[in-house]
């Protein structure tokens, strides 16, 4: 089978790569010279445009920044024509990057006029996850064409969810992102509090651990350095999962609540918190350290 692949940064990059290795006749193509070059480098065939990869691709993935770049690949823009009119009646289209429900719904539905599946599957893992192929991916969209894409998704990720209709998945993604969020800062807060009085942290670490404030930050992503070793707090907050890339997920959170009309109030507040630590220059950081707001900087 043949997969046309496009966006091959930090995820989609090793994300193409486990495809290639996993057998799959591939074309991919990003903007980025550079991107393209790493996995031209592991004898990936890359295509001189997103259109380029087209020819005789049954499946199409795709892993782009944002809701603007998604819907321009695929609709178009600026009178340019999308992909979707390119391609065939019969491809499956996979979407994994993170965007607003709202337009994973629209390209869906714009697909599905022409013939062509279209389905959202954002993932969760990281770029850890993504090189060793344990992603998680929640799909929205029918069934039969979740049981179309599996097999490829078996080759990047360990967990599969069928979240429901096109844009379920990016509604779960941004609500356990923003569940996420919130437990990173309250986490946070309570361990930052421990230490102003004087406490271990390793020790209040452990006691919250293993009582009812347990959570996963506790479990395996302590955000105070020291505390946990192999985690980005332990390295400098470098790697992990950036505070820019929390911010984004956050909003996006915020703007689908407000399609719907849902209260999110530490949502909101977290997505405040979240921006003013990447105004103070903190953006590329792993979203972990958040904890700076609440330090004692004397
Ligand atoms: P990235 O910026 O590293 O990669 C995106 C790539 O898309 C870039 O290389 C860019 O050049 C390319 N691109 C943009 N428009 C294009 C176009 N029209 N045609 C071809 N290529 C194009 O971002 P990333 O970290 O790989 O994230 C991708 C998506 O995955 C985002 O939606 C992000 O929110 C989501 N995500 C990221 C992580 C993470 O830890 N990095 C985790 C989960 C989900």
């Amino acid at each position: 089978m043949k997969i046309a692949f496009i966006g091959l940064g930090n995820m989609g990059g090793p994300m193409a790569l486990n495809l290639h290795k996993a057998g799959y006749q591939l074309s991919a193509f990003d903007l980025s010279a550079a991107a393209c070059e790493v996995l031209r480098k592991e004898g990936v065939p890359i295509a001189a445009s997103a259109a380029d990869t087209l020819a005789d691709a049954e499946v199409v993935v795709s892993m782009l920044p944002a809701s603007q770049h998604v819907e321009a690949l695929y609709l178009g823009s600026e009178g340019k024509p999308g992909l979707l009119e390119k391609l065939s009646a019969g491809t499956l289209v996979i979407d994994s990057s993170t965007i607003a429900a709202s337009t994973s719904l629209k390209v869906a539905k714009a697909g599905a006029k022409r013939g062509v599946a279209v389905i959202d599957a954002p993932v969760s893992g990281g770029t850890a996850g993504a090189t060793l192929g344990t992603l998680t991916f929640m799909v929205g969209g029918s069934k039969a064409d979740l049981e179309r894409a599996r097999p490829v998704l078996e080759k990047m990720g360990s967990n599969i969810f069928h979240a429901g209709e096109a844009g379920a998945g990016q509604t779960a993604k941004i609500c356990n992102n923003m569940l996420l969020g919130i437990l990173m800062i309250g986490t946070s807060e309570a361990i930052a509090l421990g230490v102003a009085n004087g406490l271990d942290p390793k020790v209040l670490s452990e006691i919250m651990r293993r009582s009812s404030g347990g959570n996963w930050a506790l479990e395996k992503y302590n955000p105070l350095p020291g505390v946990m070793e192999n985690v980005p707090a332990f390295k400098g907050y470098a790697g992990g999962f950036g505070t820019d890339l929390m911010l984004k997920d956050l909003g996006l959170a915020q703007e689908n609540a407000g399609a719907v009309r849902a209260s999110t109030p530490l949502g909101g507040l977290a997505r405040s918190l979240y921006a003013s630590h990447s105004l103070a220059g903190h953006g590329a950081l792993d979203f972990s350290s958040v904890i700076k707001l609440f330090q004692n900087k004397s």
